[in-house]
């Protein structure tokens, strides 16, 4: 059988696109050596102008080091760049997001160059699933975004919001709940659009997911600030929620985030923050520093509004172009040293206000034990801080109460 490397860039929803696609390939042989492989399928990423570059310096390369290999172009870079790079022949096929389920015809059948970009309306009948130990399982519940946030490809090259189906996803969920899963991450471009089209909410389906034996704590991969919504914030006291929620605000100047068309402000997003807080809720964000426009003025009243806000954990990142985007053409633009200054504040700021919240959270933590050998563990508790533990049991994939934990300052450590 002929064999098939697959080369993945990028986020979380291309690995598990991999995965489909890996499991449909009934007539090839995965490999896990490209020197050796015949088609080499390259799930790319388009994300930034410097995520394409990475894509087309690989094609390049492969081309030279193992010329008879086919290589494929599939993922979100097939969109924006597949074309280009077909025409120019530096690949020998192309496939959008809405052919990944075919991929074992589309290889078998495709002896000649072919371009087959599909529809970006389709949503796969594959539900996929990603483990980390023994009882900690990802799940992708929808694709897709209808925001149209500035900054972002991510709509042009994956479509509009949709959901897969209720019943595909309590059915899978039901499977790993009977095999000892117990912890599950719902994820997908714009996790909190899930519903749309199927008649259902993302409350809706935590309900009906929480009903299930066995699952026993549910985390969701991000939310935007309007998804939160009375139906949603009833479950907060819910014991199955994780005690964390992933709250994407991107901003806190109310200047920049018109600038980056959100559709959250600071008055609204400080509100409905506070208000998860105090049912004892650690929070998350996504934090763009560096989009143009941030002069001085808008900068220091965003760090300041930050100080206000009650986050415990920060994905940050610094702004990087994107060709084809709204922001792409803005100005000013905001010089690399600048952005790396104020990414290190906010992280610096974020991390003392961790680590004020683990002081306070010492008691009663419920850790779900990721990894470990030779008597030290990891794993994550219920607000999603990182826990070492020693012990002399074997505890990995195990839940564990701890009554106390010690607070040092980048992680909470206990012994069991
Ligand atoms: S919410 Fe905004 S940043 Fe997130 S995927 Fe949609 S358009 Fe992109």
């Amino acid at each position: 059988m002929k064999k098939v490397y697959f080369k993945t860039f990028g986020c979380r929803t291309n690995q598990f696109d991999t995965q489909v696609m890996m499991s449909k390939l009934k007539d090839f042989d995965l490999t896990m050596n490209e020197d050796e492989a015949d088609v080499i399928m390259v799930n790319s990423c388009t994300v930034t102008n410097g995520a394409d570059s990475s894509v087309r310096a690989y094609i390049n390369g492969r081309g030279r080091k193992n010329p008879n290999a086919k290589v494929i172009l599939a993922g979100c870079g097939s969109h924006s760049k597949g074309e280009k790079l077909f025409e120019d022949k530096k690949v020998f096929g192309v496939i959008g997001h809405s052919e990944k389920e075919k991929i074992n015809e589309i290889l078998k059948f495709n002896d000649k160059p072919f371009y087959q970009i599909g529809d970006l309306k389709h949503i796969d009948s594959t539900i996929v699933e990603e483990f980390v130990g023994k009882s900690r399982a990802f799940i992708k519940i929808q694709e897709g975004c209808d925001f149209r946030c500035s900054y972002c490809i991510i709509p042009s090259v994956r479509g509009d919001a949709r959901s897969h189906k209720e019943e595909d996803i309590l059915l899978q969920i039901q499977k790993l709940a009977s095999n000892g899963f117990g912890e599950f991450i719902l994820t997908g471009t714009n996790v909190g659009s899930y519903g749309k089209g199927q008649n259902s909410s993302m409350a809706k389906l935590l309900k009906r997911m929480s009903m299930i034996r066995g699952v026993r704590r549910i985390r969701i991969g991000s939310l935007e600030p309007i998804q939160i919504d009375d139906e949603f914030k009833e479950l907060l006291g819910e014991p199955w929620m994780a005690k964390h929620l992933h709250i994407a605000l991107q901003h806190t100047s109310d200047k920049m985030l018109k600038l980056m068309n959100r559709r959250n402000e600071f008055a609204t997003d400080i509100k409905l923050l506070e208000e998860i807080a105090s049912k004892g809720y650690g929070i998350g964000t996504d934090y763009i520093v560096g989009h143009p426009g941030e002069d001085e003025s808008a900068w220091s009243e965003a760090i300041e509004r930050v100080k206000l806000l009650p986050l415990t954990h920060v994905h940050a990142f610094s702004y990087s172009k994107r060709d084809n985007t709204a922001s792409a053409t803005m100005k000013p633009e905001i010089k690399g040293n600048i952005a790396k200054e104020r990414y290190r504040e906010l992280t610096q700021l974020i991390k003392e206000k961790n680590l004020s919240f683990r002081k306070e959270h010492i008691m009663n933590l419920e850790v779900l034990i990721e990894k470990g050998d030779s008597g030290l563990y990891s794993g994550y508790d219920q607000y999603f801080n990182k826990i070492e533990v020693t012990s002399d049991e074997d505890l990995t994939s195990n839940w564990i109460n701890l009554v106390k934990v010690d607070v040092e300052h980048d992680k909470n450590v206990a012994r069991y």
